[in-house]
């Protein structure tokens, strides 16, 4: 749904009499473009195009007080007057692009990735190889010192205030929980002693800046640990906190090392701003909600249910920083939403590389991207109507070129298509009807059933030509696939086993049935063995969908979980007396059983993202399915799947049925392996489906190959660098492969490179070869 209106999301708000012109506050988010005074322009630029796009305040990345409080051994403490003075460009752009300018102050305590982390006691986190020691008396001191001073410092560079970061798991919080602090001092041994630490720090920095400068505190409003605070000691903490000056309180929650998900894309919307108006009702100060605020109708609903008086949005606007002034002229459609996929931004963030955005791949790069007004309109035809095709033609006609895009489908989108079918996935058909909107805008027009090819397209006259056809599901060749694909291995009854690709499944256009094995175990294999959790159980002879594969994709209608189903299922509750509110998670069972399998010893899904790979491993496991690393596939026939795993395979007794009974099958085949001098065992899944998840294949008109077919291993090497150095150069997506025989010709995406293909790389080539041409 659109709002007609969004009355409280525009509306001011003064603090210490400085305004606020609406309620949207770009959230804090460290780029990488933090740690180096170098990239400070990069910085102003990144966010004067946010303040340009009509957000009400920015917190900046997180800077340290100390040197101790680094994340990174890299960082720049907020510690001295050169850096204050840096931070002049920052404030000036921000407050050109007529927005408030806070800086965020940020100490890591033990999730400090150096040697010289610090914390309440000698502890040590399980997401860091750094163990931390305990902070001494003097310390402690100092350290509150240290962020007066640096709070001081940021009145100076022209900041109109802090936040002063008290969440996430890092220092202030690790002093606020008994989970990580053991003291027996004044700053531990009791909830009233450990919150001493925050009090002090607040009164300390309320004491060193001026009266009219804004004091923020973000505040753990749900903890998600155990051994975490209650919302009880949290809300007696906001009081004191409160007492000692501080102007608002923005929401933090969950610490990073909670194995409850608090941001990827499976988090419903707006899931914890009960927490929020929670902490409102205790304060008398504004209150901001975040995590997963991602529309306008989500953020206005959230102000005007009376959960918040801010609303805190970070990745969307690094994919788009128009999204205020689009809200204000009633465009609400057009926004470029957040996918909450992290894959370019957090993702990049936890690997040292500087962050974009998958859907933006101009944020954090918008003096080096640039998409200037072309001096000679070109007539550009783009052929195939997928993420890569549908953004290279909007940054195209960004440009000033006539563009007109040809899908040999009857809708857009590709494989993405694909993805928002996906449980926990559906908001991704945003990017789609949006990108689609702001082509309307453009007046570019999408011809749906055309099959072209770049001759015939430069034969009628474009002047140049992007292909952008995408990928097809790769086939492994290994005995029986061939005839399970076509349906050989069922008899007239259908009984016997099926084979189909991942995107006949997700389609629509074949069902699985009860016991299911998910050949691949890359992100659609695991896309795929989420969707099996939820999809229904075909019955032999029902496998192949009675609806066409045109009825069923338009007929599709997302259903995502609701915030109490998905509290539910994760062990969240709403009780304020409760430690770090984690109840029993309550997981849903696959109505199946499904088994996933992959050829690579290692474990499954250590490919996935870095900040949501584990999200989609206990989903996975948690509703049931079996993982088993180490196979090698022998052929498919009608009694099911035959492959060999390694004789010491810790999956085996699962094989064999699990239990008891399993465990002494298992042995009993190790044995007998082992008595004929064989270290692995032949086994026969009983499974009705084999569901294929092996890759991808470029699909390309005839005759158009990419100039360096071998570029598929500079690409992943190219990638894997990516924003490791602040050199554009160095970041750049491979050039594109044109046709030797004509320049005119560019090939994009899948079309160009399949293996390790995702979403990223995709549009982030359609763009930087939409701003060549
Ligand atoms: P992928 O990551 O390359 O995984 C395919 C897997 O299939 C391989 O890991 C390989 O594992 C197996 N395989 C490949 N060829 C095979 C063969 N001939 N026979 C048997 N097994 C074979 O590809 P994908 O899963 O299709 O994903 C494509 C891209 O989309 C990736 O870049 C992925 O990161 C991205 N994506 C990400 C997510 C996410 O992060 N949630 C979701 C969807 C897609 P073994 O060799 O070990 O068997
Ligand atoms: Fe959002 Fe994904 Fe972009 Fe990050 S990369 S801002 S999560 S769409």
């Amino acid at each position: 749904m659109t709002l007609m209106t969004t009355p409280q999301l525009l509306s001011p708000l003064s603090i210490r009499g400085r305004e606020f012109r609406n309620r949207v506050i770009m959230g804090s988010m460290h780029t990488g473009l933090e740690d180096s005074l170098d990239d400070i322009p990069k910085l102003a630029a990144y966010f004067k195009e946010r303040a340009e796009g009509g957000v009400a305040a920015i917190v900046t990345g997180g800077y340290a007080p100390t040197l101790a409080g680094n994340l990174t051994p890299y960082g720049l403490p907020f510690d001295n007057e050169d850096i204050s003075d840096a931070h002049r460009a920052v404030t000036s752009a921000v407050h050109d692009g007529g927005a408030l300018a806070i800086l965020q102050l940020l100490h890591s305590g033990r999730y400090g990735y150096h040697p010289m982390a610090k914390s309440a006691s000698d502890t040590q986190s399980p997401i860091s190889p750094f163990p931390a020691s305990a902070l001494t008396e003097e310390e402690i001191w100092d350290t509150i010192n240290a962020y007066a001073t640096a709070a001081s410092y940021a009145a100076r560079a022209g900041y109109d205030g802090v936040q002063i970061m008290g969440s996430e798991g890092y220092l202030i919080n690790q002093f606020l929980a008994a989970r990580t602090n053991s003291r027996e001092d004044n700053w531990g041994g009791s909830v009233e002693k450990r919150q001493n630490f925050p009090v002090e720090i607040v009164k300390a920095v309320r004491a060193a800046v001026p009266d009219d400068f804004i004091v923020d505190y973000r505040i753990s409003v749900l903890e998600l640990v155990e051994d975490g605070q209650t919302q009880e000691e949290v809300f007696a903490l906001a009081s004191r906190l409160e007492e000692a000056g501080v102007d608002m309180f923005s929401s933090g929650i969950g610490w990073h090392e909670a194995k409850i998900p608090t941001i990827v894309t499976s988090v419903p919307r707006a899931a914890f701003t009960w927490a929020t108006k929670a902490l409102r009702e205790h304060v008398s100060v504004p209150v901001v909600a975040s995590n997963r605020i991602n529309t306008a109708d989500v953020a206005e609903n959230v102000l005007a249910d009376g959960h918040a008086d801010f609303v805190s949005m970070a990745r969307p606007l690094l994919a788009d920083a128009q999204f205020v002034n689009r809200v204000a002229a009633g465009d609400a459609q057009l926004i470029n939403h957040c996918i909450a996929c992290n894959q370019a931004c957090l993702d990049h963030t936890f690997s040292n590389k500087r962050s974009t955005c998958l859907v933006n791949p101009r944020a954090c790069y918008e003096t080096e991207l640039v998409l200037g007004p072309t001096r000679t309109t070109k007539n550009v035809g783009v052929i195939g109507a997928g993420v890569a095709g549908l953004f290279a033609a909007e940054a195209l006609a960004e440009r000033g070129h006539k563009v007109t895009v040809f899908e040999a489908a009857n809708r857009a989108g590709g494989q993405f298509q694909l993805a928002m079918r996906i449980p926990g996935k559906e908001e991704f058909v945003s990017t789609l009807t949006a990108v689609q909107e702001r082509l309307k805008r453009a007046d570019v027009y999408i011809e749906y059933g055309q099959r072209k090819t770049p001759e015939e397209l430069l034969e009628q006259g474009f002047d140049e030509v992007i292909v952008a056809t995408g990928v097809s599901p790769r086939i492994p060749k290994f005995e029986g696939v061939e005839d399970g694909l076509a349906g050989r291995l069922l008899d007239a009854d259908g009984q016997g086993v099926q084979v189909i690709t991942y995107a006949d499944l997700i389609s629509g256009k074949k069902q699985a049935g009860q016991a299911v094995a998910v050949i691949g175990a890359g992100g659609i294999g695991f896309d795929v063995a989420e969707f099996l959790l939820d999809a229904p159980v075909a019955q032999p002879g029902e496998t192949a969908s009675s609806a066409t594969d045109a009825s069923s994709e338009q007929d599709y209608v997302p259903h995502p979980q609701s915030i109490d189903e998905w509290r539910t299922q994760w062990g969240v509750v709403d009780s304020t007396d409760v430690v770090g509110n984690l109840g029993r998670p309550q997981p849903h069972k696959a109505p199946r059983q499904i088994v996933m399998l992959q050829r690579k010893t290692s474990s499954l899904g250590k490919g996935l993202g870095k900040t949501t790979g584990w999200v989609h491993r206990a989903a996975v496991l948690m509703g049931g399915a079996l993982q088993v690393p180490g196979v090698s596939y022998e052929k498919v026939a009608k009694d099911g799947l035959h492959i060999t795993v390694p004789s010491d395979s810790r999956a085996l007794k699962y094989l064999f049925g699990g239990g008891d009974a399993g465990e002494q099958a298992a042995a009993k085949a190790a044995e007998a392996a082992a008595a004929e001098g064989q270290d692995r065992i032949a086994i026969t899944l009983p499974v009705d489906t084999v569901v294929l998840c092996t890759g991808q294949e470029s699909v390309r008109p005839e005759g158009w190959e990419p100039t360096a077919p071998e570029k598929s291993d500079d690409l992943s090497a190219e990638w894997a660098s990516e924003g490791a150095s602040s050199d554009a150069s160095s970041n750049a997506a491979p050039e594109p492969a044109s046709n030797t025989h004509d320049p005119r010709v560019h090939i994009i995406g899948g079309a160009d490179v399949a293996a390790e293909l995702d979403a990223k790389r995709a549009i982030r080539q359609a763009v930087e070869t939409a701003a060549k041409i």
